[in-house]
This record gives structure tokens, C-alpha cells and sequence, in this order.
């Protein structure tokens, strides 16, 4: 266990996780509006994602790395422009 800064509202945790206690039930529902959304839609753009789930880049970019949505992640990221989200750095 290490302390952390929670990417989500900058408060320091001590935990495993990315985000602190009370943000990670946020995280939790923004990552099942992405995976129901990417069942149901062809995604042409993070842009895209990030306004019809409104959910921020920076964590977009965070949810959309995970394992499962790898594949998709890559595509887009070839495909769209990567306005924005090029410049994003996810650096701890
Ligand atoms: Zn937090």
C-alpha cells in the first residue's frame, strides 16, 4: 500500500486503486456506460466517446486503456484525428 493522488479529485489516498474511496463509484459508472455503449454503437472517436458518455477525456483515457477495451482503444486511436487526447498524459 502506498499513498496516492487520486486522478479523479486530486484528495491522497492510501490504496491499490486508482481513484479514492468516493470516487470509485463514479469510476465504476462511467466504465459500465462505456462498455454498454461500445456494445450497442461503432465508435468512430474518442471525441465521440467522450461527449455522448460525458465523461472527460482524461478519464476516458484512463477507462479506455483498461484490458477490455484495449482492442477498441487502439483502433481509435489510429483512426480519430486524437485531438485532444494525444496530448494527454497519463503519467501517475
Ligand atoms: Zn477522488
Amino acid at each position: 500500500m502506498e499513498f496516492k493522488k487520486c486522478k479523479r479529485c486530486g484528495c491522497f489516498f492510501v490504496s491499490n486503486s486508482e481513484v479514492c474511496s468516493k470516487c470509485e463509484p463514479k469510476d465504476n459508472f462511467e466504465i459500465i456506460k462505456l462498455r454498454n455503449y461500445l456494445n450497442d454503437n461503432d465508435v468512430i472517436s474518442l471525441d465521440e466517446l467522450a461527449s455522448n458518455l460525458s465523461i472527460t477525456p482524461a478519464n476516458l483515457a484512463r477507462h479506455i486503456q483498461a484490458d477490455e477495451f484495449k482492442s477498441i482503444y487502439k483502433t481509435l486511436s489510429k483512426s480519430s484525428s486524437g485531438e485532444g487526447f494525444n496530448n494527454i498524459s497519463i503519467s501517475l
